[in-house]
């Protein structure tokens, strides 16, 4: 373990983040932005540093709003584009007409965009140039045991370092080593799919619009960057990834002009192709003793709606809240009555998310006739869209008297 601090800090933490990625690392930085006089360590087994992969995120209004109170949105920004229109149709590659069934023009809240783009590098990059100074950093940190039943956390790692803490929060992915070891189960689907992601430049613009094409065999979204550029998440079967990652480069831009029905121009692809499989993956709890589940940890959804990360730093806005409410009355940061709150609050929103993007996912991706038709005419998919539309703007704008108060944009 290497870090300032690292393992030879024999007094607990209030609070030890395990897993240093965009939910950790925020975790960590709204407790320090909201409280003095805390002691936070992040622990990632990998080294802090920025990534270099091909995603961006759409971030949802309430998650700008968040990284706005706590200073951290200007530093995030700089190639960061906002989705002003969404276009979705229900479409087969080869068809020549394309179904509007969805669409949304304006802001979720006069002067704020429904989401923005933001790359992950640009996010990661903001996160930890504002954590180095402020968070104790400690990496080749691999959790290996976890104990929260006596009057602090003890968390071993592989190296043989323990550490102790009032609160472990375990934001250590989808494949959480944590949750396993505090024995919380998942409930899983694997969809047998896989997101294909990569950024690309085109000769039309997108003016600021991102589109999703429904097809059977899942999804296809472009999300609009700074300049001719656009990010794409693109649902595959698994069978066919490996043949579309053999294409050369100029064949793979030919099948996205295909895929985009041509309305971005012709396509040139900027980075290679990175497949992610994807499974539906909820904790059946999100707390156990001294211990919260973040993120991924708690929750991997699919990305048909682009709100897993925005999902995650929801997670982050309760928690903090909830912990620096819990110091400030006097109580310690592993408090079992404030963590029992933290999952009655986030379990509904969680379990409303997995619900939509699973329910979307399953009505969408196939290509059976009867269904298509029954989608297209018998059911009335505008109708049903309708509330889908409704709550996925409510739920971006996280205005509500539920939400958390950093996406409200209040200091906590
Ligand atoms: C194709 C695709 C597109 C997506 N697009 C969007 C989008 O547009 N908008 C959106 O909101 N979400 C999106 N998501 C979801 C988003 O990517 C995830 O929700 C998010 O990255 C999860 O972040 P995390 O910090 O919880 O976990 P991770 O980013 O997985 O970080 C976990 C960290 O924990 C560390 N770790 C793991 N195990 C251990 C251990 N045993 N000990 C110590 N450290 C450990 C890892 O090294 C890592 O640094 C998308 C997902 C996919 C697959």
């Amino acid at each position: 373990m290497t870090g300032a601090n690292k393992g030879t800090r024999t007094d607990p933490y209030d609070v030890i983040v395990v897993g240093g990625g965009p939910n950790g690392l925020s975790m960590a930085a709204a407790l320090v932005a909201s409280i003095s006089d805390i002691s936070v360590a992040v622990c990632d087994k990998k080294p802090f540093a920025v990534p270099n992969d091909a995603r961006s995120f759409a971030l949802a209004a309430g998650v700008s709003r968040m990284y706005e109170t706590l200073g951290l949105w200007d530093r995030m920004t700089a190639n960061a584009a906002p989705i002003d229109h969404m276009r979705i149709t229900d479409s087969d590659t080869p068809d020549l007409s394309r179904p509007l069934f969805l669409s949304f023009d304006g802001d979720v809240v006069p002067g704020r965009p429904f989401a923005h783009m933001v790359p992950n590098r640009d996010l990661m990059g903001a996160l930890l140039d504002y954590a180095r100074d402020r968070i104790t950093l400690i990496d080749g940190a691999e959790v290996s045991g976890f104990n929260g039943s006596g009057a602090v956390a003890e968390l071993s790692f592989s190296s043989g370092d323990v550490l102790k803490a009032s609160l472990v929060i375990a934001a250590d992915s989808g494949r959480s080593k944590l949750r396993d070891l505090a024995a919380i189960g998942t409930f899983e689907h694997d969809y047998k799919q896989s997101g294909l992601v990569t950024t690309i430049a085109h000769t039309l613009p997108h003016n600021n619009t991102a589109f999703e094409h429904f097809r059977p065999a899942g999804p296809f979204a472009s999300l609009p960057l700074s300049g001719n550029r656009s990010s794409l998440v693109w649902t595959e079967r698994t069978d066919r990834v490996a043949a579309i990652k053999a294409l050369s480069e100029t064949e793979q831009a030919r099948l996205i002009e295909n895929e985009t029905g041509h309305t971005l121009g012709e396509v040139t692809l900027l980075e290679p192709i990175q497949a992610f499989p994807l499974a539906l993956r909820l904790a059946k709890k999100m707390i156990g003793p001294r211990l919260a589940l973040i993120g991924d940890a708690a929750h991997v959804v699919h990305p048909i709606a682009g709100q897993g990360l925005n999902l995650g730093l929801a997670d982050v806005a309760a928690l903090a809240e909830l912990i620096v409410g819990a110091l400030r009355n006097g109580q310690e940061a592993g408090d079992p009555q404030m963590l029992l709150t933290y999952q009655t609050w986030r379990r509904r929103d969680t379990a409303l998310m997995a619900g939509m993007t699973d329910g979307l996912n399953r009505l969408f991706s196939n290509d059976n006739p009867l269904l298509r038709v029954a989608r297209d005419f018998g059911l009335g998919v505008v109708d049903r869209l309708g509330p889908i539309k409704t709550g996925l703007i409510r739920h971006a704008a996280a205005a509500g008297g539920t939400s958390p108060k950093l996406m409200r944009g209040q200091v906590i």
